[in-house]
Parts: structure tokens; sequence; C-alpha cells
């Protein structure tokens, strides 16, 4: 028998150090026993799958715990941001099957960040500062020696009433002053050297217009954004650490500022490790990069690994769910290994992909002795790892096609595919017995020719006969023509994103795409929907691409059946 103490500690190890850290602040009553979080993207580019990572935690935590998670896009630097990445934020949140409470933008608090900005000049909390962005830098000291303070640093609160006045009136230009916090610039952690709380941007904001020329600044706005909120537990990634003193120092300056509201509950900043993945940049700013120079088709190409880019390639939701539990949550920053995200895509769609049969690389396949003009409709179950999947015909008929690679005139003993003399089956129809093949001039071949054994048909008792190998083919008369694009690692080296390689455009992989256009398909997927999951039998998964149109296909390689990179367009 369990010890009930023992089964207390064995469930607390089961949560990971996030929901440890909540459920002692519940235990010890904060917030009133309220939970909320919310998930801040910067509308300035796509989701990639590092941000999957923390906006699962963000609104799973809220749904656990049952408190809210709220969108709250943080856009407060106008020039980089826009309203296509706030509508695809939004759309790939759900597909991965979270759901927010409410959307709010940081510029929500646009107002109350710039009143309590007044209140905290009034309280020497800070001033204007009118040196250049280099001059500021220089002053900053290093982490051993203090900071030099700014010539402007103890002028009178009315002279910095006015130029932050001035900061929004459109008056002046971009860098020509900044509101700073006025704190210590000896102080040992360098974020509390007088921090940059306000600068002018003057660029239309994509909600606010030209309403405002300052803009407030992350350290500043975000800690505010989440107590105004409502916010009980920040969660964010690791660089944020070393910035909390100054997150909770801002909140203490605002919980005795005339906007502190009512409420016992302020927020608690939480960090975890960043999701980085080996082959790949895990960077808005490269990303972007490589969009705009036109390095990949879109955010959306299939070897991204943003949300829409793995969505196109085939992932399911599930898949990318499977894999950000199995790496989890801690406070070590690690580089994973893409094979384990490639192997959760495959144990997801194993039993989720329909099987349908294609040949990448035809070579033609007669069986002589079939009856000329005979076609018969073959039962091929659509998932035998489901049996509720049911199946669908597949046309047999005297012409196949099969693939290149599995016919071999001379073969070695331990080749179980086509050879002449041997038998072989033909996957959900006949065993076969090859008979020879045609060459052409520079002898490639052309044709197969084999024998059918009518007693062999899938059901018959004949068809059990031992037989190693098993293929797939099409009905050439029957098959439809399909592209068939094969994606490999984006990047040839296993950390490009690492400090040391400063141009991770030289980097990429120049195989990272295949495209084969003389395919087949069985006539079944014309029916079939852009982003349905496939498994082209043998070859790997599948999915149907949205460049599919007036019934000419294409398919994309979501992931091989095994780890075996390459193999398929190497060979
Ligand atoms: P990037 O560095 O890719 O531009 P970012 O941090 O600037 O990302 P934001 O839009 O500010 O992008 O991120 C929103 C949230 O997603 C933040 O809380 C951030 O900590 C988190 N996040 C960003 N990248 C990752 C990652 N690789 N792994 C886990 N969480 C991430
Ligand atoms: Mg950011």
């Amino acid at each position: 028998m369990t010890n009930p103490i023992d089964k207390e500690t064995i469930e607390k190890k089961s949560l990971n150090f996030v929901e440890q850290a909540i459920e002692s602040d519940l235990a010890e009553g904060k917030n009133n026993g309220k939970v909320q979080t919310r998930f801040p993207p910067e509308p300035n580019g796509y989701l990639h799958i590092g941000h999957a990572k923390a906006f699962i935690l963000d609104f799973g935590l809220a749904k656990k715990y049952g408190g809210k998670c709220n969108l709250r896009f943080d856009d407060t630097n106008p020039t980089k941001e826009d309203n296509e990445y706030v509508e695809a934020i939004k759309n790939d949140i759900q597909w991965l099957g979270c759901e927010w409470d409410n959307i709010y933008y940081a510029s929500d608090y646009f107002q109350d960040l710039w009143d309590l900005a007044i209140e905290l000049i009034k309280g020497g909390h800070a001033y204007i500062d009118e040196q250049s962005a280099e001059e500021i830098a220089k002053q900053k000291g290093t982490p051993t020696t203090p900071g030099v303070e700014s010539p402007y640093r103890n002028r009178p609160i009315e002279e910095s009433l006015a130029l932050f006045e001035k900061m929004n009136s459109g008056e002046l230009e971009e860098g020509a002053m900044v509101l700073r916090a006025k704190i210590d610039m000896a102080h040992s952690n360098m974020h509390f050297r007088d921090p940059l709380m306000y600068r002018i941007i003057k660029h239309p904001h994509h909600r606010t217009g030209t309403k405002w020329n300052a803009y407030p600044m992350y350290d500043y706005a975000h800690g505010q954004s989440d107590y105004l909120e409502g916010v009980t537990h920040s969660i964010c990634t690791l660089e944020f650490e070393v910035h909390r003193p100054l997150y909770n120092y801002f909140i203490k300056l605002l919980e005795g500022s005339s906007l502190a509201h009512q409420e016992d509950s302020r927020p608690r900043q939480i960090e975890f490790n960043r999701l980085n993945l080996t082959y790949t940049v895990m960077s808005k700013r490269k990303l972007l990069t490589l969009v705009k120079e036109n390095l990949v088709n879109g955010w959306d190409d299939p070897r991204m690994p943003t949300l829409c880019g793995y969505r196109r390639r085939g992932y399911s939701p599930e898949s990318i769910r499977l894999f950000i539990e199995r790496i989890g949550y801690t406070k070590y920053e690690a580089l994973n290994d893409i094979s384990l995200l490639e192997s959760a895509v495959r144990e997801d769609l194993n039993k989720r992909a329909t099987r349908v049969s294609a040949v990448l690389d035809p070579i033609k396949l007669v069986i002589t002795n079939y009856p000329e003009g005979q076609v018969e409709m073959m039962d091929a179950v659509n998932n035998p790892e489901d049996e509720t999947a049911g199946s669908h015909a597949i046309p047999f008929s005297k012409e196949l096609w099969i693939e290149r690679n599995d016919f071999m005139e001379d073969a070695p003993k331990k080749f179980f595919r086509m050879t002449p003399g041997k038998e072989v089956r033909l996957k959900n129809a006949y065993i076969i017995n090859c008979t020879g093949c045609d060459k052409d001039a520079n002898g490639k071949v052309t044709t197969v020719y084999a024998e059918y054994d009518p007693q062999t048909k899938s059901g018959m008792p004949e068809a059990n006969r031992r037989v190693k190998g098993t293929l797939h083919w099409l009905s050439t008369e029957h098959c439809l023509p399909a592209e068939v694009r094969l994606y490999d690692r984006l990047f040839k080296v296993e950390n490009p994103g690492a400090e040391e390689n400063a141009d991770f455009r030289n980097l990429l992989n120049p195989d990272s795409l295949k495209v084969l256009k003389n395919c087949y398909i069985e006539p079944f997927a014309a029916g079939l929907e852009v982003g349905s999951y496939l498994q082209f039998q043998r070859i790997g998964y599948f999915t149907i691409d949205s460049d599919t149109q007036n019934g000419s296909l294409v398919f994309n390689r979501t992931v091989g059946l095994r780890d075996s990179w390459g193999k398929i367009n190497k060979k």
C-alpha cells in the first residue's frame, strides 16, 4: 500500500516548476486564489514553434487552474508592427487549440502609461535626457564599474514635464531626447542604471495612428500592462530573468500611484528556457530576413519553423503539442534535436494519416498474363492503426507504375524487391513473378515484366504464401499526375543561430527543397482536401499543398517514415 504522503510527493514531482510555483502561491493564499496569465507577442512577424512553447504554457496554466489567459499584443514599436501579423498570430494560436479570454494591446494602456510617467516625473523618479543614444551608452559603465550620471539627471521637474509633452507633440525628431527612470547609475544590475522609459518614434501606429509620438519601452510597458490587466503570473523566457528586479521596481511605483487598483493582486514574473531547435533559426528577425530576401518562399514555406510553415508542411497541431510536452519546461537553455520533433510528428501521423499509394520515380510494370482491358477494384485499408477509418478502392490493371528502385536486374541476395525469377507481393492485389525487363540504348530499364498468380489475390488462401517483399503500385491508366516537393533541413549546420554564425545566410542547405514533377498518385487523392494528412505507402508522410489547383496536384513531404533524412532524394 502506498503511503498517502508519498503519493502526494510523486504528484508534486510531475508538475513542472512553473506549476509548482503557482501551486505554492495558491497554497499561500496569494492573489485571492486567482491565476491569470497572458501571451504577449509583438505583432512584428509570424509565430514560430518557440512561441508555441510559450503560449501552450500560458493558455494551459490558465485552463488548468481555472483562470484567464489574455492575448496581449505588445505593440510598442510601430515601425515593425502590422495588422497582417495580428491576424496571423490569432489564427496560429487557434490552430494549436488554444483559446484566449480577451484580446488586449499594450497600446490600450498608452494613456495610463503616460499618466503614470507624468506622476513619476513629478515624484522625482524620471527625467528627460537630451543626450544622444551613443552618449548614454558610453555612460553606462560595466558590471564592475559604475556608470556616469547624465548632466540632465537633476534638471528641474517642471522642465522634464514640459519636455515630455514636447516629446509627444510631433515637433521633435527621433532621438532628440528620451525619458529615463532615475534610479542608480552605480547599481550592480545594469538594468537599473537609469533605464529608458520613453523614446520618440515618428511612424504611424497600426492602431493608434499618429496620436502618439512618444512610445514606452518594453521594461516600463510590460509589467505595468500585466498589473493593470490583473495578471498574476507573467511567464516569459530566461533572458528576462535579469530584468525581473526592474519589472518589480516599476510595479512597486505603480502600486504607489493613483493608478493602483484595489485588487489584492500583483504579477509575478517566472522565466523558463526558450525553445531552440537544431538546423534552424528561431528568431523573428532572422526569419524575416529569410522571407524578405526571398531565401524561402514566404513565412509559410514548409521549411520554416513557423507554425504556418509546419501547418503547410503537414504537421498536425497534436504533433507539435506532443513535442512541446516531451521537451518540457526548465531553467536551463538547451538546443533540442529536430529529430525529437520529427519523431513526435511520425507518432501522431501514424494514428491520423490516410494511407495512399504514390509512385515518385516511376517505371512501367506489365503483367503479361493479366487480361487486356480488365480492371479490378482492390480494397485498400485507410489506416491499419484505426479500425474506424474504413477503406477505399484502388484500381488494378495490366499496366502499372512501380518505383524504379523497386526493380533490379542483377540483384544481391538480400534484395527482396523485384528481380527476374523471384516473387513479390503487390500490396492489396496479387503475388507476381518477375520475368524480365526491356532496356534502352543506354542500358536504362524502360519496362519490367511479370506474371501474376490469380490464386493469390488478397483475401484468398494462397495469398498467405510466404513472399518477402511487398511493393506499392498504380494502374497507369487510372492514376493521376502529381508534383511532389521533398524538404530537407533548411540549414547545413546544427546551430545556424549561434553567435559565431553571424551570417546565417551562408549556412543555408542548398538541397533543402527538391521538386519531383513526374510523380503519380492513385485517383482517390483527387477527392482529398488541401492539408489532409496522408501516408504514401512505404515512403513517408505527405500532405496536399495549397498550390494544388484545377486538378493539378501538389504534395509536400511532411517527414519520412523513419529517421533517415535525404534517403529518398539522394538515392
Ligand atoms: P524572437 O526573439 O523570435 O523575435 P520575441 O521574444 O521577440 O521572439 P515576442 O513576440 O516578444 O517575440 O514573444 C512573445 C513571447 O514568446 C515572449 O513571452 C517570449 O518570451 C516567447 N518566446 C519567444 N521566442 C521563444 C522561444 N524560442 N521559446 C520559447 N518562448 C519564446
Ligand atoms: Mg520580444
